[in-house]
């Protein structure tokens, strides 16, 4: 059986070319990049290459890149290393309703510890209003946290806006840029932003490693102590095979990016297109065009579950996600689908494709054959389905 890979949000596989470099930096060039020999010497230097390359990717200088064990590290060392340093500046801080648990659970965490947590409201489509953040700063705000664009429904942020905004009020601005790093332009200085998290697993790079933009200038206070590694903010033996592979998948990121979003643009429009005119009650959850991200479709099916799409999909070798798939075992519907004020029960039927480099229309052209007619007998096996249908 084919199997047809749609969930790169979720994770992509290693870019070949990244792989190869890695393996050297495993047997061959195995130096701790502390040593002052000449082992730990090749590896300084490839680290730093690969400092020079993540910082180019988002407009960054290279001494304002921290790595990080990954995206979820990143958030917490910009939440929380924010809180203690400005700790006796304010208490309030500021996040949207949809951010990534990375971000949200950080948050919640000191909303019980004493902090003030604003969460803001998005609209249907999944964005936050520019306005609504202004209204939100006070003179004890500290922290505006909003992510550059949404893992669930692809939505964009008007991220430059609120940078602005955040700077006027000489207020930190962190963004959570995972999933739109390599696949939308990211300019730190032009668009206002502090601090800035990201990941290598969600661009063709290895698991397990990130980075944390630290703006030069921003003081945040580490999470963990040690060997005073990444200018003290992330103590701990740097993981350079990963290191040196996040900064290679940044250059090929940055090389490809044009191209790929051409296809990924046609492939995702094609997805939606296919789906809203196949299948009857479908609703699209986010926005269209350039406000979504290239590689993203999401759909709630109505009359079917979520999770019984995606073993169905999976039976015929078809890897999707659904909106409860970041909680796996929870069937909680979707926080960010709830958010743009969808049903708890319209939220249970949805399903996220995610859309990668290796995709090709063929593997679209699959989906649409099949997807059909897989709602076609789970619907005939719902009694939702048939009772409403007889109602009409
Ligand atoms: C995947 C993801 C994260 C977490 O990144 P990890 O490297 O897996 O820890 C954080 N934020 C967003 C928006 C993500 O999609």
């Amino acid at each position: 059986m084919k199997r047809i890979y749609l969930d790169h949000s979720a994770t992509t596989p290693v870019d070949p070319e990244v792989a190869e470099l890695m393996m050297k930096y495993y047997v061959e060039y195995y130096g701790n990049p502390s040593s002052v020999h000449f082992f730990g010497r090749q590896v300084k230097k490839a680290l730093e290459e690969a400092r020079e390359q993540v910082a180019q990717l988002i407009g960054a200088q290279p001494s304002e890149i921290i790595f990080t064990s990954g995206g979820t590290e990143s958030d917490n060392l910009a939440i929380q290393g924010t809180v203690r340093a400005r700790n006796n500046k304010g208490k309030h801080l500021i996040t949207t309703a949809i951010e990534h648990h990375a971000v949200l659970d950080a948050f919640k965490y000191l909303a019980k510890n004493g902090y003030d947590l604003t969460i803001l409201p998005v609209d249907e489509e999944g964005i936050v209003s520019v306005e609504d953040v202004s209204k939100a700063i006070r003179p004890d705000t500290i922290l505006i946290s909003v992510m550059h664009a949404n893992n669930e429904v692809g939505s964009i942020q008007p991220i430059a806006e609120i940078g602005k905004i955040a700077r006027e009020n000489g207020v930190l601005f962190h963004v959570d840029a995972v999933q739109s790093l390599g696949k939308l332009p990211i300019d730190v200085v032009s668009m206002n932003i502090d601090l800035l998290s990201i990941s290598s697993h969600k661009i063709y790079g290895p698991k397990g490693v990130g980075a944390l933009y630290v703006r030069r200038g921003v003081k945040i206070s580490p999470l963990v102590f040690g060997g005073s590694q990444e200018r003290k903010l992330r103590s701990g033996t740097e993981n350079a095979p990963g290191i040196i592979g996040f900064g290679k998948a940044c250059e090929l990121a940055g090389l490809r990016m044009e191209e790929e979003n051409k296809k990924l643009y046609y492939l995702r429009d094609k997805l939606i297109d296919g789906i809203l005119k196949k299948i009857p009650q479908v609703k699209l959850n986010g926005p269209l065009g350039d406000k979504r991200l290239p590689n993203n479709v999401n759909v709630s099916i109505k009359y079917v579950e979520g999770e019984s799409l995606l073993l169905s999909l999976d039976m015929i070798g078809v890897a999707a996600s659904s909106g409860s798939a970041c909680t796996s075992g929870s069937l909680d519907p979707s926080h960010v689908l709830l958010a743009m004020g969808i049903s708890h029960e319209v939220a249970h039927g949805s399903l996220r494709f995610s859309l990668g480099r290796q995709n090709t229309e063929e593997d679209i052209d699959f989906v649409l054959q099949e997807l059909p007619k897989i709602v076609d007998r789970l619907r005939a096996m719902s009694p939702l389905y048939k009772s409403d249908a007889s109602s009409v």
